[in-house]
């Protein structure tokens, strides 16, 4: 089976999916992740049904499928604290919707932050949150990022995104999303990777992971930063990423790197090209820029 690699693409309101695909096949892709609007802010803009079509035209003809297509919910909504919870449901279940009609069946998510309210108030809020969300008919899979622990996030471990997977009334609507540059920075050591899976499958199982984000780290194991670096070039390193990306296990899920750009340009085509290869290439960034 073909490795599944993509990139964070664009997703502009006159353009829609068919931009996002279009940019992905100019990176190799055969997937792609994206956001509904600015991740920073939840103003979104109608579905235009004429260029979804026309989108899933063009993905048929390039063998991209829908079902490895991932949409990222907005940073900004956070459903571990009371503040603007209300709000943050409601966008939520919009989101759904409108993830929905665009056919896509992925949508990761950061748990959110307690900010104060302590872990266990904040992952019950998480858990009552989609709960209100998910419905018995709903078409998406809500994939939970691992996260670094930076402030007070949640889901920096297994352990805390098994207790909001328990919480789920449908079990079949929740998955996991996990982001290399996230585990690392949170204390996993991606180094010994297979006993990390083994962690994962004994607490959640591993039916349950969906999405994998790959990023280099800028920071050393356990620094609860989050950020992220061009593939090779962080303190994770080619090797044990391209051990991650080509893993037995994990051959049919989507990989999707949000790497950094490199002086304003995207560095998807490159990184993608030495991933394939799986050999490290030293003049990456100069290829970029090129
Ligand atoms: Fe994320
Ligand atoms: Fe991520
Ligand atoms: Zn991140």
């Amino acid at each position: 089976m073909e490795l599944i690699i993509g990139s964070h693409v664009s997703y502009t309101k006159e353009e829609q999916l068919v931009g996002s695909v279009l940019e992905s096949l100019g990176y190799g892709s055969n997937t792609f992740m994206f956001y509904t609007g600015a991740p920073q802010n939840t103003l979104r803009f109608p579905i235009n049904e004429n260029k979804t079509k026309e989108a899933l035209d063009i993905m048929k003809k390039n063998n991209i499928d829908i079902k490895n297509v991932v949409v990222h919910a907005p940073y900004i909504i956070n459903l571990a604290n009371i503040n603007n919870f209300d709000f943050n449901v409601k966008f939520l279940k919009e989101e759904i919707s409108r993830v929905e009609n665009l056919g896509v069946q992925k949508i990761v998510l950061h748990p959110g932050s307690h900010v104060g309210i302590g872990i266990d108030n904040g992952l019950k809020n998480i858990i009552d949150a989609l709960n209100m969300a998910l419905k018995e008919n709903s078409k998406v899979i809500i994939c939970l990022e691992t996260m670094a622990g930076k402030g007070t996030e949640l889901g920096k471990n297994f352990d805390e995104l098994k207790v909001i997977i328990d919480g789920v009334k449908y079990k079949d609507k929740i998955g996991v999303c996990m982001d290399t540059c996230h585990l690392n920075d949170a204390g996993y050591d991606l180094k010994k990777f297979d006993k990390i899976l083994d962690e994962f499958d004994r607490k959640i199982g591993l039916k349950y992971l969906k999405v994998i984000h790959i990023n280099d780290s800028k920071n050393i194991i356990n620094s609860h930063k989050d950020r992220h670096e061009n593939i090779g070039y962080g303190y994770i390193g080619f090797d044990t990423l391209i051990k991650i990306i080509y893993h037995e296990k994990l051959k049919e899920i989507p990989k999707i790197l949000e790497t950094p750009y490199v002086e304003k340009c995207a560095p998807y085509k490159e990184e993608i090209e030495m991933i394939k290869n799986k050999k490290f290439n030293e003049h990456l960034i100069e290829d970029i820029l090129k």
